[in-house]
């Protein structure tokens, strides 16, 4: 394979959801096609040149998806590794599997953030009740989080001190990671980028409120003190220069009085960065897209102040109401049925 890919050539995405219907359209706009792999309901699949319904375990469906493209690249990171080993085999992946691996496992993730000298919460690894409750002594608050396959706040139990070790490990039962409490003022984000020349774009840190656990909104600017700002986008550098990354990323940081605290990366676009749509030249999208399609990065500054707000479940309600407001960009995912907690799409506010 020759980067840069030329026009015409098609990128491969596993995952249909939102995320690769967005990466679809940026992959359009910049000339290329996109081939999404998904086994389950794909809203990308209506953007797409191509798509592939069958399961991770399917091998001769993922060996013809991985012939049929220029590059790989994916909107979630919990793909199986023998599915990722063979595409590896036939067509280069990128962000590379050392990242995808790393944020796979959220023990490994910490000591990898850990071994760069960053700050994460207190931690322990925790594989039996007996761990939790060692782990626990000397603890105030703490959360249990599964190492694997956990998000938006899944896979989680919060505990404190007295509380019975036994019922929060019998909650989660799979090999976990004790989390000390850390007291945040406030949860912000950085959407990185690197090329696959080493070049470094970090878009401005968003502000990010979360409701029950999901992302409600994400705010820029995000209004802490601006001596911060340049340290956060720093962390996001370390870290995907030390990955030798190629892609966009979405680093999330609790911001405490002393410093800055990393919570979790995640190596692929991010919900916090839907705000880069409204307000800069090129969003984190087609900043992906032109990453792992070799091209330069683009210029991610931003020229607006924007909140974006995720449209949860219900709020499709909203919809005939937002289509008549000022300076308000929506966009829908396509999915077919409303249910609770379910993303179904966001909107972009500009404030001037
Ligand atoms: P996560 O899935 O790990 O991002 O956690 C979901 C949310 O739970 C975060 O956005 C925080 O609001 C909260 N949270 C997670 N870990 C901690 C922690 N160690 N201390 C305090 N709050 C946390």
């Amino acid at each position: 394979m020759t980067f840069p890919l030329n026009p015409g050539a098609t990128i491969g995405i596993l995952g249909g959801g939102q995320l690769g219907r967005m990466l679809s359209v940026a992959a359009s706009r910049l000339g290329y096609r996109s081939h999404i792999y998904e086994p389950g309901a794909a809203p990308a699949g209506d953007v797409a040149h191509a798509v592939t319904n069958a399961p991770y375990e399917d091998e001769a469906a993922i060996r013809a998806f991985a012939a049929s493209v220029d590059v790989v690249t994916y909107e979630f990171e919990n793909v199986p590794a023998a599915a990722l080993d063979l595409i590896e085999s036939i067509v280069p992946i990128r962000p590379n599997r050392r990242a995808l691996a790393v944020s796979q496992d959220r023990l490994d993730e910490k000591d990898f953030l850990t071994g760069l000298g960053l700050t994460v919460a207190p931690y322990a690894p925790v594989d039996s009740a007996a761990d939790l409750s060692a782990a626990m002594q000397g603890q105030g608050r703490a959360i249990l989080k599964t190492r694997r396959l956990g998000y938006d706040g899944k896979g989680q139990v919060r505990i404190a001190a007295g509380d019975d070790p036994a019922a929060a490990w019998a909650q989660v039962g799979a090999p976990s990671v004790l989390e000390g409490f850390v007291d945040f003022t406030a949860e912000i984000s950085v959407i990185v980028a690197r090329g696959q020349d080493g070049a470094v774009a970090a878009y401005d840190p968003g502000l990010n409120l979360h409701r029950d656990g999901i992302l409600r909104t994400t705010t820029v600017p995000c209004g802490l003190p601006a001596r911060l700002i340049p340290d956060a986008v720093l962390i996001a550098s370390r870290i995907v220069t030390a990955l030798d990354y190629v892609g966009v990323m979405g680093v999330e940081l609790f911001v405490t009085p002393r410093e800055l605290v990393v919570n979790e990366i995640a190596p692929r676009v991010h919900n916090s960065g839907h705000w880069t749509q409204a307000g800069c030249a090129v969003d984190q999208f087609e900043q992906h897209i032109r990453a792992v399609a070799g091209l330069p990065l683009g210029d991610g500054r931003r020229y607006a102040d924007v909140t974006m707000e995720n449209l949860i479940g219900d709020d499709m309600d909203r919809v005939p109401a937002l289509l008549g407001q000022p300076d308000t960009q929506l966009h829908l995912y396509g999915k077919a049925e409303v249910k609770p907690g379910r993303k179904m799409g966001h909107v972009n506010r500009i404030m001037r």
